[in-house]
């Protein structure tokens, strides 16, 4: 949610922020900024809109040209995304721009009124660039910096650059990402590493209310009160080509195509001699045997990677799961205390509902399980364990990748609990673990297969309302299916579970609506085809997605897609969500929409 850059070095500033910002726009935004200075002016771009509206602006009121200066892309949280609300905003002496939300600022702006400053915007970010100015009495940033923090209330990452100091880019943060980019006698913030790895691997994560300044020849970093702190660098895995989109037209389409793979190196990373093995982290045997009650707390995507995490897990270990939505979760005063696991599922790692799940869980005396894909992420820091998914970097807002990978983790718990629990012996935890070694081929053959889903795009793509219904696994990817296709192509969906339909939705469906029966579990097949047939009586357009070879009654199913693999009922949720990836993306594209930048939505979302 929200990108933020900021340079100081020899290069063209405007260029680098600009190239910056391009590389965070999958974080999704409404509006962009930069602030450059040139020749000890600070030169401020800004407008309402994409990227391209920025470039327009930059060619009409001239690009700045200097080497030193920050830049914003806004995700509107308060007031709407216009010119004005953009940011970077400027108050006097002081230029910020600010990821995040302040919470106290109606107080903040009150004083700050009393004391004569004046508001153009609707932000709550006008606040901070004002109260900056305040505490810039005696003309000290790093002085300035630390009263304000002080007096904030709320999440915020800030890139600050003050009048006086042309040769000079400030940045603080606190729960909201902000990561330091050190090159060869230049340096970058970034809300996320790909705004700069084109530059440099090496950066500095900044923990809370820790303040960096940075000039063209060294870099220091404060705590929050002003005392200097070391700071290790670290060197960023991912490489500029994973963060391209290497000659798809769409990052999502790539990231699908990249879930073979990525599959593959969860398999190698958590698989040893042929069964799971989490003691490394901390997550043993004895403690998977004791464990009461486990809670998979997320969002999106990732709490439905938590349903298929749930059926795996209380099919063969018996252990009771609870799925929660983490924005529900914090606030429902939750029974959970010691002796229960929480694991709490984030791609970004950032999110902010989960991260406070998480801090609630800790308080609350249960043990935290992390699974998240950015491993300098805050939830990955501060859960007692972390599992690192190693999908790299997802660009494309709805994800593909990263939901395949946690189900991979996911499955790998379960057989690991099962077998701690005694429920499987090691015998099946080998033939589980070695059965799911068969999911990068299945899913391969679906992609291979994507005419196919591109042809049921093709009769999707004038829906206006359409359903998809399924039982236990099938339904877990119901929902998920149904959450992409709704992301992507703003088509309205629901997500049933295939026997709840007829208890009330069922009046919705009239002739040729399309209903996508998910159809896979042989242990609910009868039923699912039932309650199939009950919505083609009524005139539903079906689009059976089922193994091959399943037997439906003739003419009850308009289209199926059938999916060949020696993958057990268990584990065919991860050709599935394939599939059903597949199908939302080519309706996207047949219905004109970038699926990449979907309106409205953020990746990470880092606001509650
Ligand atoms: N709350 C700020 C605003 O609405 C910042 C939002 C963001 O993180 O982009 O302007």
């Amino acid at each position: 949610m929200c990108g933020i850059v900021g340079y100081i070095g020899a290069r063209d500033c405007t260029e680098v922020l600009m190239d910056g910002l391009e590389k965070l726009e999958y974080r999704g935004y409404d509006s962009a900024g930069i602030a450059v200075f040139e020749n000890d002016i600070i030169k401020t771009v800004k407008t309402r809109g994409k990227l391209e509206e920025m470039q327009k602006k930059l060619q009409t009121e001239g690009k700045p040209t200097g080497h030193c200066g920050i830049g914003h892309t806004r995700w509107a949280t308060h007031g709407e995304p216009s010119d004005i609300n953009s940011h970077p905003h400027s108050n006097g002496r002081v230029t910020i721009v600010h990821n995040g939300i302040i919470e106290n600022y109606i107080q903040l702006k009150e004083f700050l009124t009393e004391k004569g400053y004046v508001f153009t915007s609707q932000t709550d970010s006008e606040v901070v660039a004002c109260l900056l100015d305040y505490y810039y009495a005696e003309r000290d940033p790093l002085r300035a910096i630390i009263e304000t923090v002080k007096e904030l209330e709320g999440s915020y990452a800030l890139g600050i650059i003050f009048r006086d100091f042309p040769d000079r880019v400030y940045a603080t943060r606190k729960e909201s990402p902000l990561i330091v980019g050190i090159g060869q006698g230049e340096y970058f913030i970034g809300s996320d590493i790909p705004a700069f790895l084109k530059y440099t691997k090496n950066y500095v994560l900044l923990g809370d209310d820790e303040i960096v300044c940075m000039n063209g020849q060294d870099i220091s970093y404060f705590d929050v009160h002003g005392l200097p702190v070391e700071k290790e660098v670290s060197v960023a895995e991912w490489d500029v080509e994973q963060a391209q989109k290497c000659g798809y037209p769409h990052y999502m389409l790539k990231e699908i195509h990249e879930q073979p793979e990525v599959v593959r190196k969860m398999l190698n990373s958590a698989v040893k001699d042929g069964v799971p093995d989490f003691s490394e982290i901390g997550l043993t045997d004895d403690f998977m045997r004791d464990v009461k009650r486990i809670f998979v707390v997320a969002c999106g995507t990732a709490m439905y990677a938590g349903m298929v995490g749930r059926y795996a897990i209380e099919r063969l270990a018996r252990v009771p799961v609870t799925v929660e939505v983490a924005s529900e979760f914090r606030y429902m005063n939750p029974i959970v205390g010691e002796g229960d696991l929480v694991i709490v599922v984030s791609q970004s790692g950032e999110t902010a509902d989960t991260k406070a799940s998480l801090e609630l869980s800790k308080a609350l005396g249960a043990k935290t399980l992390a699974i998240v894909n950015v491993k300098y992420s805050a939830i990955a820091r501060g859960a007692d364990m972390f599992i690192h998914t190693p999908a790299g970097p997802e660009i494309a807002v709805a994800s593909t990748k990263a939901y395949t990978v946690q189900i991979t983790a996911l499955y790998l718990i379960a057989f690991r609990i099962a077998f701690a629990r005694g429920t499987i012996d090691e015998e099946e935890l080998k033939r589980l673990t070695a059965q799911l070694g068969n999911a990068p081929k299945a899913i391969k053959d679906i992609i291979n297969n994507k005419d196919e889903c591109q042809f049921i795009a093709s009769q999707l793509v004038n829906a206006e309302n359409l359903f998809f219904i399924g039982r236990g696994f099938d339904y877990a990817l119901s929902l998920e299916g149904s959450l992409k296709l709704k992301e992507i192509t703003y088509i309205h969906s629901e997500a049933y579970a295939a026997g709840e339909l007829k208890h009330g939705t069922i009046s919705l469906i009239e002739d040729k609506i399309p209903v996508i029966t998910v159809a896979t579990q042989s242990e609910v097949l009868a039923k699912t085809i039932s309650n199939m047939e009950e919505v083609k009586s009524r005139g539903a357009f079906i689009i059976a997605i089922c193994r091959r070879g399943t037997v439906f009654s003739p003419e009850s199913v308009d289209i199926r897609l059938e999916l060949d693999t020696v993958l057990e009922d268990m584990l065919i949720p991860l050709p599935t969500a394939a599939a059903l990836q597949l199908i939302a993306y080519y309706t996207s594209v047949l219905r004109g929409i970038d699926p990449d930048k979907p309106r409205n939505l953020a990746k990470s979302v880092t606001t509650e």
